[in-house]
């Protein structure tokens, strides 16, 4: 179980580019990142498009004023100069910017921590991954729900057989806050969310689905699609081309189905984050609004509800167990052990500590690439009129 003792030598300096007052997603980062003041230390920041928001921002935070800089070129190249300056960056910023502000964090030194979805392309991706193995640093991506422990229970629990062989994937994120258009038009986030300069070529499949698609990765690694059919609308017609809705068909190599329903549309819908995966023998199913729980069935015999921080448990499981039994467990802790191993991982990497690498399961920049891919094959398939395509692991050329 983590107690918040020290797992590396001393915590990284650390810096934030976006995430700032009015973001989405900056707080989570830093409750990740800061949760147990023994991976990271926040010592600077370019935390907003706006500078002087920005600066006025980090300060609150407790950053040094002359650490919170107008812009990431700026903190880039001023860190460089300080003996104490930044090791490790993390970009919050909206989907158009992730690539030219990893490769710049990569030529400057600097580990990097980045926003999925990850890039526009496979391409770039590929550049990415061997701009970072040429620098020897790590990227990770902060596919923030798949630190959730129950998650590798799930994973060990397949390697196991005790589901027996796997036969269907149901896949499901969705909620219903994009239902009609008005955030469209009044919030910033959700602006550019719809606008494919900003987002890319995906709405959902990309701001929702990246998530899921890493997630069933991760519980099933000897999984591979083999082809998959996108079938995607823009219900709110504003949005067009980019999706608010689709259903995604995937056929495995091994035989498998899965069915992948993202949606933004989903009308009353809070939280619609679930995973079932069904075997020849039983099935284990997990939702998000009850992440501590996983819920375990094999035909013939009563269901079971396994219940997180228990000793009937994996050790992988229990080993990333922040509470014990008998305390609720929040999104946070998912995201701090993402953030422990993002450290873990750098720590590594600047050792030259491969076998450490080799073990550790966390987001890494292939799953970062394989995100980009997903959605390429998903459009690929949409905007051919929703048929069947191979699926694309690598570009043939590359
Ligand atoms: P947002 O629009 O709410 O916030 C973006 C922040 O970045 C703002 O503070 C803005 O001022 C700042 N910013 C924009 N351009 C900048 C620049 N060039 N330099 C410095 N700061 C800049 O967006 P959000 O919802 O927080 O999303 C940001 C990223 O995080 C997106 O890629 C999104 O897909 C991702 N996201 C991930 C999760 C998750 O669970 N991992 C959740 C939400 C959002």
């Amino acid at each position: 179980m983590l107690n918040g003792e020290k797992k590396i030598a001393r915590p990284f300096r650390w810096a934030m580019i976006g995430g700032g007052r009015l973001s989405q997603v900056g707080y989570k980062h830093r409750t990740g990142a800061l949760r147990d003041n023994t991976a990271f230390t926040l010592v600077a920041g370019a935390f907003d498009i706006d500078a002087e928001r920005g600066k006025e921002f980090g300060v609150n935070l407790g950053v040094n004023e002359n650490r919170c800089y107008p812009d990431y070129k700026t903190m880039f190249a001023e860190e460089a100069k300080r003996e104490d300056g930044i090791e490790v960056v993390s970009i919050a910023t909206p989907n158009g910017t992730h690539y030219e502000i990893c490769k710049a964090a990569l030529e400057a030194g600097l580990h990097v921590i980045c926003e999925k979805p990850l890039f526009f392309t496979s391409e770039e991706g590929e550049e990415i991954k061997e701009l970072a193995e040429r620098k020897g640093k790590i990227v990770g991506v902060t596919y923030g729900f798949s630190g959730n422990q129950m998650l590798l229970q799930m994973r060990a629990m397949i390697q196991q057989g005790k589901i027996g062989d796997i036969r269907m994937v149901e896949l499901q994120y969705t909620h219903g806050f994009s239902a009609n258009d008005a955030a469209d038009k009044t919030s910033d986030a959700q602006k550019w969310r719809v606008d494919p300069k900003v987002a890319g070529p995906s709405f959902v499949l990309g701001d929702l689905s990246t998530h899921t698609y890493y997630m069933s990765q991760l519980i099933m690694p000897q999984m591979k699609i083999k082809k998959l059919l996108c079938d995607r609308q823009s219900f709110v017609g504003s949005r067009a081309p980019l999706e608010d809705n689709a259903y995604v068909l995937m056929h495995y190599e091994n035989g498998a189905v899965g069915r992948l329903w993202t949606s933004s549309i989903n009308a009353g819908c809070m939280d619609g984050h679930r995973i079932r995966i069904v075997g020849s023998k039983g099935s284990l199913e997990w939702w998000d609004n009850k992440g501590g729980e996983l819920r375990y069935e094999v035909q013939g015999e009563p269901a079971q509800t396994l219940i997180r921080a228990m000793p009937y448990l994996d050790d992988s499981c229990n080993a990333d167990e922040r509470l014990g039994a008998l305390h609720v467990e929040g999104l946070s802790d998912s995201w701090a052990n993402i953030y422990l191993k993002f450290a873990i991982a750098m720590d590594a990497k600047n050792r030259n500590d491969e076998e450490t690498l080799k073990n550790l399961v966390y987001p890494d920049i292939n799953a970062g690439l394989d995100g980009i891919r997903w959605i390429e094959n998903c459009v690929r398939s949409a905007d051919n009129g929703s048929t069947w395509v191979e699926f694309e692991h690598e570009k043939a050329a590359l």
